[in-house]
């Protein structure tokens, strides 16, 4: 049977189950993929889920499962179409945005070749991810320092690269970077991260630039609250005052970031002015109007049907807008504008392969009747992808190795691990028959997934492969038995 006679007999009657959260849709069409979550070159041209012309088991055949696959063309023109939109609307306020990749999302030396290839820069937060930007040879100047608790030997490391910035996140931090200046004989470029009280609409964990966390200085200073108190005693004025006072620290401006996957424009649009504010203040109490600005990253991207991220372009012209009225209202100089994107650049260029095992189907009760859920077991979980874990975070699952015209079945897609909650994707529709030997593929796993993977249970973290031109090549080796057992320490007979 061809994939459009495949399709034809997949329009089975609906049978949405009463357990699908709201806002999964009951799928005309199990075997169809949709455009919004998948890398550019994916698609099912016949039976196969393929990327860049490579099937998916051809993919698993040569590197096993679980495997992460991203497509390299995806990623450039992802982080492209940030770059041109944002130095476009910008252009005329102040030549252009330096857009910053925010490694933590997920940072090899091949990654970093290729957003350095297309005009991005570099935001690291760890000794070891300015170690992968020095083997790809960034630039100092185009590297950034984050971190709520940076060691010194971090900083010492962005010191002797002579880093563009180090994003300092607190008044201790910035005496700690004086000194380590001082005692090398050089200046460090600083920025300051500042919390402008915003709370960024996603999830509790992931929005950071409310009060009540770990990270940034303060710019509340009075009782009445963030953005409304005292600005001028708040710990923000003081780390300014301090930093303006050291011969080692050339103060470059503020620093946001608001938090992760959200969609809406105003909390973005809100921390900006309250930045630009800040900056006013600067000016008035110091008599110097700092050149940078930099407001994070955070835009969200489609991990399920209803996830509706804005093109670039939309978010570039939003901010432009506001930053263009705000510093006219203030009469301030428009600062250098810097951001910081992960998850809106890699998220979507990668998707995770895995294989799956044992299903089994359980009753829930649903108001004094029992409705089934399937779980399809697959060979990976937590360890490759803890946001369901650690977020809530949902994901969508297609059947990649082949169609199917069996009925779509509302599923739970679960991994190998030993809790309960090792869940990969909450809820799915996947065809009835799905079960073991067949490849499932989990898009939108690009960013948070690898750079946060584990060995939990002893699993070996998975290899990464990048698709171009219809060649697939090793980025990220794969852990085996052997690297595991290379790190146990034996006890030592005589
Ligand atoms: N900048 C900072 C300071 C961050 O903490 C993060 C993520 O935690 C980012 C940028 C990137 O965020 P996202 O991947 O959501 O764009």
């Amino acid at each position: 049977m061809g994939p459009e006679e495949m399709r034809l007999t997949a329009a089975v009657p609906s049978a949405a189950s009463p357990l699908a959260p709201p806002w999964l849709s009951y799928p005309d069409d199990v075997n169809r993929l949709d455009p919004a979550l998948w890398a550019q070159d994916v698609a099912r041209p016949g039976e196969e889920l393929s990327i860049g012309g490579l099937t998916v088991s051809a993919l698993a055949e040569e590197f096993g499962t679980p495997l992460f696959v991203v497509s390299e063309d995806d990623f450039r023109a992802r982080a492209r179409s940030f770059k041109d939109a944002f130095d476009a609307a910008f252009a005329d306020l102040c030549g252009g945005v330096d857009v910053y990749y925010a490694g933590k999302s997920f940072l090899c030396t091949e990654i970093a070749h290729w957003g350095a290839e297309e005009g991005l820069r570099l935001d690291t937060c760890s000794a070891g991810e300015l170690a992968i930007a020095m083997r790809a040879g960034i630039p100092g100047e185009h590297l950034s320092l984050h971190g709520n608790n940076k060691s010194d030997a971090a900083l010492r490391r962005a010191l002797d690269l002579n880093v563009g910035r180090i994003v300092v996140d607190s008044l201790p931090e910035l005496e700690q970077v004086a000194a380590l200046a001082t005692s090398l004989g050089t200046t460090a470029n600083v920025m300051l991260r500042l919390t402008p009280g915003v709370h960024a609409s996603t999830h509790e964990f992931i929005a950071t630039a409310h009060e009540d966390q770990k990270f940034g200085l303060s710019l509340a200073g009075g009782p009445a609250g963030p953005g409304t108190g005292d600005v001028a005693s708040s710990p923000a004025a003081q780390a300014v005052a301090a930093a303006l006072g050291h011969e080692s620290v050339n103060l470059l401006g503020v620093h946001c970031h608001i938090g992760s996957q959200i969609f809406e424009p105003e909390g973005f649009e809100l921390a900006a002015r309250r930045l630009l504010a800040f900056l006013g203040k600067v000016r008035d109490l110091h008599g110097r109007e700092l050149p940078e600005l930099d407001l994070g990253g955070g835009y969200g991207i489609a991990y399920t049907e209803v996830d509706a991220p804005r093109p670039p372009a939309e978010i570039a012209s939003a901010m432009a807008d506001v930053v263009r009225s705000t510093c006219a209202e203030l009469g301030l100089a428009v600062p250098r504008i810097s951001i910081e994107p992960g998850r809106a650049i890699v998220g979507s260029t990668t998707f995770t392969l895995y294989t799956a095992g044992i299903t089994k189907t359980v009753r829930v009760d649903v108001d004094g009747d029992t409705q089934p859920r399937r779980y399809v077991s697959v060979d990976g979980g937590m360890s490759d992808n803890p946001r369901p874990v650690l977020y809530d975070a949902n994901y969508s699952a297609a059947l990649a190795s082949r169609t199917s015209g069996a009925a779509p079945v509302l599923s739970r897609v679960v991994g190998m691990h030993c809790e309960s909650g090792d869940i990969v994707v909450r809820d799915v529709y996947l065809p009835e028959d799905t079960g073991a030997g067949d490849l499932l593929a989990v898009p939108g796993t690009g960013a948070y997934c690898w750079a946060l993977s584990s060995n939990y249970n002893w699993v070996g973290r998975p290899p990464v492969v990048a698709v171009r031109d219809g060649q697939a090549r090793l980025i990220v080796r794969g852990e085996t038995e052997n690297d595991i057992l290379a790190r146990d320490i034996t006890r030592t007979t005589n």
